[in-house]
């Protein structure tokens, strides 16, 4: 949806997460729910909520001052993705929210910086990579050449040469995508996405474990020596 600019002030925007992955969460129904039932507030406290398919929900109308940061509230906006363990956000998820904030960064002309709740909070809110995901520079302003990419990051193609990293859970990029293409090339389902969760893991542990290795769902030199089928010196 085009994002229009209120007319109030807005030179922040903040990403929270639902804290739940329930799938039976996953609606900013349920969230006003929670909101206006349980915390008696007249509406949900997001402007924005981004269920685990991709989908943008609208809450609160985007001219009033969320509920969302207490004492950082005025002149923000609050964006809400579904999920609780890292892992379990979606690759949709975060094209909607890179979506999305392009299309804020755009119609504030820069002058907005995004910002994690936990920036103001003791929380861990969101718990998803939004530096990562946003391409975030240390002000928290979108830099050039993620906003050109509607692509996930940290897609820089890794030398099929180099010794590749090691990655475990909630690790995501293209050595991820690579472990997991080696995975299906051997026999394992799971998607390509370069995302690192349980589906991941346990194909993994599964490899690691049919191939005499530690199962410890951590993907370090050996591992890869094992699924590349190189001999480790
Ligand atoms: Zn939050």
């Amino acid at each position: 949806m085009p994002f229009q600019k209120p007319a109030r002030h807005v030179d922040r925007v903040f990403l929270h997460c639902s804290a739940s992955d329930n799938p039976d969460h996953d609606d900013i129904a349920t969230i006003r729910a929670w909101h206006v039932s349980e915390r008696g507030w007249s509406d949900v406290g997001y402007h924005y909520f981004i269920r685990s398919d991709g989908t943008l929900q609208e809450g609160r109308p985007l001219e009033r001052t969320p509920a969302a940061q207490a004492g950082h509230n005025a002149g923000t906006i609050a964006v809400c993705l579904h999920g609780l363990a890292a892992e379990n956000f979606t690759g949709a998820q975060y094209r909607t929210l890179i979506g999305l904030a392009r299309e804020i960064d755009g119609a504030l002309e820069g002058r907005v910086t995004f910002h994690g709740h936990c920036e103001v909070s003791p929380k861990s809110c969101p718990v998803f990579p939004y530096r990562a995901v946003l391409g975030l520079d240390g002000a928290g302003r979108m830099t050039g050449s993620r906003r050109d990419d509607p692509a996930l990051p940290e897609e820089t193609p890794i030398s099929e040469d180099r010794e590749p990293e090691t990655v475990e859970v909630t690790s995501r990029g293209a050595a991820v995508r690579r472990l997991q293409r080696l995975l299906r090339e051997a026999g394992y389902r799971l998607k390509e996405d370069g995302l690192f969760g349980q589906a991941t893991l346990a194909a993994v542990t599964a490899f690691q474990e049919a191939n005499g290795l530690e199962a410890d769902g951590i993907v370090g030199p050996l591992s890869w020596a094992s699924l590349t089928r190189k001999d480790v010196a």
